[in-house]
């Protein structure tokens, strides 16, 4: 039989991916195709599985991809070829989604759906200004509007003076560009232009841009501040509640943009990090990390994991690919019972605590020159010791284990090449001195962003740079860049703490 299709036609919420609600994400995963527009954040978008096929339908209000009879069309062929197919909406899909209209021609075809509600920016977006659209003594009701139809018209649908006078909360969706015609129509049925008022632009995103206003100044004061869309326009008494209640916009990084070098695979702890202070990440993977085109020498000393007295691992990369390479071999953790296992900080030794492994030595100081030193006092002469790095790395550590003594066999785990999709992004958050910091998380993640820079790599002057330590420091002054921010603990804990400080002052 036929895979038999279905449609999911799901609310991807406001734009921060964390208000995502799980079932949404596990569509998203499972699905054959992801069918979006325009109010999708991409970090959302980017939940969908790899082999997906993605298609965009746009939808910004003149700017169509694709029109709402062909979007439906679309939806019935795709279901009808056996597809799962995730269609993902801004906020919920039945508030001003037209999600049921979607539904509707599934149902004509035949074809099964379900909805997977989201959270509405009609909510949401006024939460994350500090409004609540209820509020104990404020406001008891709330009602959410159209403000796409054009309150002159004759044939309006909407009752304006019922919600002028009995609904104490307005939400205006799609209303930035009607807004003098709504706040006309409101305070001619009665509602006093003196009513607070409130327009909320990309609400729960890191560009959230907020305005107070009153009912009868909100026209003006879109112009003046040229305020556009997507945008909800609140109306009521509870946007007083601001004062008290502002949370996201005051957060310390809020406002700010923060380039981050890292692999694809590693960016995310110190992307999470970031945006959970309020910035907006342009995440650009300058590196990307493979493993090695030979693995003979990793493979030989495997193998013989015994022999030696201690495995040191100088990253999570490190530990990750030299487990994976055990894993191959046939073997576990236990392939590590006689030997010692010494990790360079304290998130390789948190990787290593993944595979059951406790790390036996962690220098205080997050260097391969403190690893030497720490190491100095645990090894005697003639003890062989397993080093798996990166292809490309300092040989400090070797040679000064060398010195000690020791047979140092030094074992290529991953290999790292330079890799930049979204170059042009970060050109022009360089150029036009929106990207204030760009952070560096190792040497390489130095060499290898000049590269893809080429010859614009001067524009990293008029960012302040932050490096997560001494030796990547060291790299950037190297090529005449200057360290604004240097971490004081040498991770990715350590390095959000510096920015923030550079902030502070
Ligand atoms: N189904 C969506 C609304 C779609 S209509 C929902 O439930 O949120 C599109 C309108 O939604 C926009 O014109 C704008 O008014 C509002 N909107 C969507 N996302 C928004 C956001 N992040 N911030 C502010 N308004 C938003």
């Amino acid at each position: 039989m036929a895979k038999q299709g279905k449609v999911y036609l799901i609310g991807a919420g406001p734009g921060d991916p964390g208000l995502l609600t799980l079932k949404a994400k596990h569509c998203l995963e499972i699905a054959d195709v992801v069918v979006y527009d325009y109010l999708a954040d991409p970090r959302i978008v980017a939940f969908s599985n790899k082999n997906a096929e993605m298609i965009y339908v746009g939808k910004q209000a003149a700017n169509h991809a694709m029109s709402q009879w062909q979007i439906n069309e679309l939806l019935v062929k795709l279901a009808n070829e056996g597809k799962i197919v995730a269609r993902l909406k801004g906020g919920d899909p039945l508030v001003f989604g037209r999600g049921g209209e979607e539904a509707i021609e599934l149902t004509k075809a035949g074809l099964p759906f379900e909805f997977v509600p989201g959270v509405t920016s009609a909510i949401a977006a006024a939460a994350y200004a500090g409004i609540g659209v209820t509020h104990r003594a404020v406001a008891t009701s709330f009602a959410v509007v159209t403000g796409h139809e054009d309150p002159t018209k004759p044939e309006s649908q909407i009752n304006w003076s019922g919600l002028a006078t009995s609904v104490d909360t307005l939400v205006f969706l799609m209303g930035v560009e009607n807004i003098e015609k709504i706040s006309k129509q409101l305070i001619a049925n009665g509602r006093p232009a003196e009513t607070p008022a409130a327009v909320v632009r990309w609400g729960t995103r890191p560009n959230q841009s907020t305005l107070i206003t009153t009912l009868g100044e909100a026209a003006a004061d879109v112009v003046r501040t040229g305020m556009k869309p997507p945008a909800i326009f609140v109306v009521g008494n509870v946007v007083n509640l601001r004062s008290q209640l502002q949370w996201f916009d005051n957060k310390p990084l809020f406002g700010k943009t923060v380039v981050v070098t890292r692999a694809r695979a590693q960016a995310s702890a110190l992307t999470a990090k970031l945006e959970a202070e309020g910035a907006r990440v342009i995440e650009v993977p300058a590196i990307k990390i493979v493993p090695p085109a030979d693995t003979t020498a990793m493979d030989a000393a495997i193998a013989d994991m015994c022999s030696y007295k201690w495995l040191i691992l100088t990253s999570a990369n490190g530990v990750d690919y030299f487990f994976e390479h055990l894993h191959a071999a046939g073997k576990d953790s236990r392939a590590l019972c006689c030997t010692k296992v010494a990790a360079i900080g304290s998130a390789t030794a948190k990787q290593l605590e993944k595979y059951g492994i406790k790390a036996d030595l962690v220098p205080s100081e997050y260097k391969a020159e403190d690893l030497a030193e720490a190491m100095a006092g645990e090894i005697t002469a003639g003890d062989k010791i397993l080093l798996a790095r990166a292809k490309v790395a300092r040989e400090v550590l070797q040679n000064r284990l060398r010195e000690l003594g020791a047979t140092v066999d030094v074992v290529v785990a991953y290999e790292t090449i330079a890799d930049c999709e979204n170059k042009d992004e970060l050109i022009e958050a360089l150029e036009s001195g929106e990207a204030s910091v760009v952070t560096f998380t190792s040497s390489s993640t130095v060499t290898n962003l000049l590269e893809v820079l080429g010859d614009k790599k001067d524009l990293l002057k008029k960012t302040a740079l932050a490096s997560i330590g001494p030796i990547t420091g060291a790299t950037l002054q190297k090529n005449g860049l200057e360290v604004a921010i240097e971490a004081k603990e040498y991770t990715i804990n350590g390095l959000t703490e510096a920015i923030l400080e550079y902030y502070a002052k």
